[in-house]
């Protein structure tokens, strides 16, 4: 089942379109991510997802069109300009919060599951950059939503805490929830998103799983390893899933597509030739994104 269908959507500021006809639709359970570089127009578009923003053109359907005050019991959003006043304690806007929904979670087990319990009476403003971020997760989910909108949420957050939000993403959709993610990060596209929206200035790139759009660069196989003197490249260069063989000195480097490691040693093997150092690197989401757009995302 789709819960969000995204349609030709397109929003401008002033005279600009910082969205220009986008459309990609999000099936209910998955973890969704909207990627690209800052600018490209990924919080207009999932804030006119969440409702916030009004669409000059296009449509956006979430659960199958509920209206607005049914649809705010039904998601929830977590966006990177939401602050809180400074001196709310934790569980007085966990307390808050859930008061405004009509079937909310028990906030005292998600203040828990964040790990902010012995945080509890401590003042928004007094909080570190990994305790607000998973504050702010926990009010995004405390309406038990189906879908969670949850807008660079990682930003800031040193490694370990990067991992360990992560870790609670994947949780929560365990729990069944939908989650449309926006992101710039290459590392957490690839770990967290079944499938992924590239956008670029506005416009939609392609939406794929990480590895069909990494399958998508061609030549995305690099592989190298040593041979002896004697070993003739004509032997790999025949094979569909070569691009490019280059020699240097005992050095053999192939690029290529597909199954390329299996097919090389396949072939090296029933020539009888032993490679020494043999090494294979795949290409990656920023190679994908350069590869689509000629442009890198930077972090
Ligand atoms: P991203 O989330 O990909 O970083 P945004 O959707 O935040 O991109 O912004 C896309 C473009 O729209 C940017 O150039 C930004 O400066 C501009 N923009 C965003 N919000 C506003 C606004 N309220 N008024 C005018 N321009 C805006």
């Amino acid at each position: 089942m789709k819960v969000i269908e995204v349609n030709g959507l397109r929003k401008k500021y002033r005279d600009r379109f910082v969205v220009d006809d986008v459309s990609f639709s999000v099936e209910e359970g998955e973890i969704f991510g909207v990627l690209g570089p800052n600018g490209a127009g990924k919080t207009t578009t999932v804030e006119c997802i969440a409702g916030l923003r009004v669409p000059d053109a296009g449509t956006v359907k979430v659960l199958g069109g509920l209206h607005h005050a049914e649809l705010k019991q039904r998601l929830g959003v977590q966006l990177q300009s939401s602050a809180m006043p400074a001196k709310i304690k934790v569980w007085e806007a966990l307390d808050l919060y859930s008061s405004f929904y009509r079937d909310p979670a028990d906030w005292h087990a998600l203040m828990e599951r964040v790990g902010l319990t012995d945080k509890r009476n401590t003042p928004y403003a007094k909080l570190s950059g990994g305790q607000k971020q998973r504050l702010s997760i926990a009010l995004a989910l405390v309406g038990r939503p189906k879908v969670a909108i949850l807008d660079e949420l990682t930003t800031g957050l040193d490694p370990q805490a990067r991992r360990d939000t992560w870790e609670l993403i994947e949780q929560v959709r365990a729990d069944g929830v939908t989650i449309l993610l926006v992101t710039h990060f290459m590392e957490e596209a690839e770990r967290l998103c079944d499938r992924l929206a590239l956008i670029d200035a506005g416009r939609l790139v392609a939406v794929d799983s990480p590895a069909g759009l990494i399958a998508r660069v061609q030549d995305s196989q690099h592989v190298t390893f040593r041979a002896p003197a004697a070993f003739d490249t004509a032997l790999l260069t025949g094979l569909p899933q070569v691009g490019e063989v280059r020699r240097d000195g005992a050095r053999i480097e192939v690029t290529g597509s597909g199954e390329l490691l299996l097919a090389i040693t396949t072939a090296l093997s029933s020539a009888g030739v032993v490679p020494t150092d043999l090494r294979a690197e795949q290409a990656t989401l920023d190679d994908a994104f350069l590869a689509l757009t000629g442009r890198k995302i930077s972090t």
